[in-house]
Formats: structure tokens, sequence, C-alpha cells
């Protein structure tokens, strides 16, 4: 079992075992957190995991 911290105020976000996947947002400070939990590693970043948005909707989103 592994923790995942928020990468912006250091908050522990949730637990989890291996093969984890999930987004999610700090209930302290509101950043997203996508969460990926390896075998010997866990990952944290800001981008989404789940990457099925196409490039033409996400720049339109910018625009918006
Ligand atoms: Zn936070």
């Amino acid at each position: 079992m592994k923790y995942a911290m928020c990468p912006k105020c250091g908050r522990r976000l949730c637990k989890g075992e291996n093969g984890t996947k999930v987004e999610m947002e700090c209930p302290k400070c509101g950043e997203f957190a996508s969460v990926i939990i390896d075998e010997d590693d866990i990952h944290i970043s800001k981008k989404p995991i789940f990457t099925n948005t196409p490039d033409s909707v996400l720049k339109q989103k910018q625009h918006a």
C-alpha cells in the first residue's frame, strides 16, 4: 500500500495498491493530481492520465 501526496501542498490524497490509477483534486488546495501506483514507484502528475481528449478540443478550451 502506497500513499499519494498532493504535489502542491503535500496533503495525503489517497492510498492504493500497485496498478492503481486515479485522477482527483486535492481537498485542501484544489490542485488536480493524477496518481499512478506501480510496483516499485508512485507517479504523481498534474496532467490527466486518461488523455482521450483530442488536441483540437484542448485548443478550443484554451480559447474559451
Ligand atoms: Zn493540495
